[in-house]
């Protein structure tokens, strides 16, 4: 039997401030970070782990579903650790995956840390990696995380948990991941702690990735970190037993996102498309993947084949400024960057199959009136068809991207103009994460005005959309974001 030292919480925070489209899209994903690293941890000492995810605790407990940090969001939290049995825990560890779950994420330890002083709390995730100090104590202020682990956490933690080091400290301790783990012994993500807590049907995205990281460094990215890849026969084994929970928890629609950042850089990518082909597993599933516009340059015929396994193929395209793409770190060429996505654009238009994406950031810094319309023209000449999907979306000036940490470059050559540390404040993270000024003569109302305007109709456009309402939900808060400004 396990003792207390060998028991592991792992909380997911949910976001304050956040809106009934943002759970939409930040709501239903399982947190398969946390998963891996439940799996590797169980393997490699022996642990035992539970999970809480907040994002759906909401259901059972209403006040944590509070838009912002109060009493009643505390009372939740304690009744509903309290029901998940925290007093046999020793070790909590909470994922701030993104800088929208900040606030939340520091308010959770601060409570437990009041209630719970004997238990050590560790943070990891996207944002203690990117800014550290957020959650270590200095001369202002008193910090209720003991560990917070940078980079890659199964090392870390795997050797925070063999020491004799893992209790409360008077000073926060940073762990920086020394390297890149071998994701090929990394063994399957803990599906089971996670679906056996939260056994809902037909409810959560399903996404596998085969490599971490990003061979590319796009400037408005986070993700560009050391790119490795799994092998085929890691992949075969892994995918098959994913097919198996898919289809159990997923029947009305079981669909697989390949969440890799550009699939068709991984190294086995040809032959997981030849797999699913062989497998006729398209039969069963949707498939999807995210992929750059270069990839297909010259090798149309990759995208037939990628149609033929069922998989809906999104190019971050992201702009058709030449002026914007070299900014962003997307290509040194933006003329044959653009016609190739048109060459592609044209290919999906000839035949029947699975639609494309069209992924573009509107908002980077830099953009005009001029840059933002010539990406709605091309839009509206090579990409309006029903084979064609338009995503649009804003540019988050995450802690993490190239942005943020060069904004003074920014500010002299635009006129750009942004908030530092949008993650403290007291309202909508996401909408305060947008630029004030994109550029001098483009305001951060001009561009919330024209986007919602505009994408509107080009969403709304689009024949194949199956539920309407999540449109009606876009506008709605667009609208409402508007009015505030
Ligand atoms: S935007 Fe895509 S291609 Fe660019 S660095 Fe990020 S993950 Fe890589």
């Amino acid at each position: 039997m396990s003792t207390n030292k060998n028991k592991l919480l792992f909380i997911i925070p949910g976001f304050f401030y956040i809106e009934e489209y943002q759970k939409a899209l930040y709501y239903n994903d399982i947190p398969l970070g946390t998963l891996h690293l439940s799996s590797f941890l169980k393997e490699r000492v022996n642990i035992e782990t539970q999970i809480i995810d907040l994002r759906v605790e909401q259901e059972n407990y209403k006040n944590l579903d509070s838009t912002e940090p109060n009493d009643l969001f505390k009372v939740s939290l304690l009744k509903c650790l309290e029901k998940k049995n925290l007093q046999e825990f020793q070790n909590i560890g909470i994922n701030c995956y993104t800088s929208f779950q900040y606030l939340q994420t520091d308010l959770i330890a601060k409570i437990l840390k009041k209630e719970f002083p004997k238990k050590p709390i560790i943070v990891g995730g996207y944002h203690p990696t990117a800014v550290p100090k957020d959650f270590r104590n200095s001369f202002f202020r008193e910090s209720p995380f003991d560990f917070v682990i940078r980079g890659e956490a199964e090392l870390s933690l795997l050797n925070l948990l063999k020491s004799n080091n893992l209790k409360p400290r008077r000073r926060t301790r940073i762990l920086n991941s020394n390297g890149c783990i071998e994701i090929n012994t990394l063994p399957f993500p803990d599906y089971e702690l996670y679906l056996e807590q939260y056994p809902y049907k037909n409810k959560f995205k399903f996404e596998y990735f085969m490599s971490r990281g990003c061979p590319y460094q796009c400037a408005f990215c986070a993700q560009n970190y050391d790119f490795r890849s799994f092998t085929f026969q890691k992949f075969k084994k892994e995918f098959e037993k994913l097919c198996r929970i898919v289809e159990q928890y997923n029947y009305n629609a079981p669909k697989i996102a390949f969440a890799d950042q550009s699939f068709n850089r991984v190294s086995i990518s040809n032959k997981v498309v030849d797999y699913l082909i062989q497998n006729k597993l398209n039969e069963k599933f949707s498939f999807s993947c995210q992929s750059r516009v270069e990839s297909f340059k010259n090798n149309l015929n990759l995208i037939k084949k990628h149609r033929t396994c069922g998989m809906i193929i999104g190019f971050g395209f992201e702009s058709a400024s030449k002026r914007l793409l070299p900014e962003m770190h997307k290509t040194e060429n933006p003329r044959e960057y653009i016609e190739t996505m048109i060459s592609i654009l044209n290919q999906y238009k000839l035949s029947d199959g699975p639609y494309c994406r069209l992924n573009l950031l509107a908002g980077f810094p830099g953009e005009d009136q001029s840059t933002f319309n010539e990406t709605l023209d091309f839009v509206n000449n090579y990409a309006m068809h029903e084979n064609i999907q338009i995503s649009p979306t804003l540019f988050s000036n995450y802690p993490n991207v190239f942005v943020y940490k060069n904004m003074q470059y920014y500010e002299n050559e635009f006129g750009s103009e942004f908030l530092k540390e949008w993650w403290k404040l007291p309202s909508n993270a996401f909408k305060n994460s947008v630029p004030e000024k994109p550029s001098k003569s483009y305001t951060k109302k001009q561009l919330i005005g024209e986007y919602k305007e505009n994408y509107f109709e080009v969403l709304k456009a689009w024949k194949k959309r199956e539920i309407f309402s999540e449109l009606i939900l876009w506008k709605k808060f667009f609208n409402k974001w508007y009015e505030e400004l």
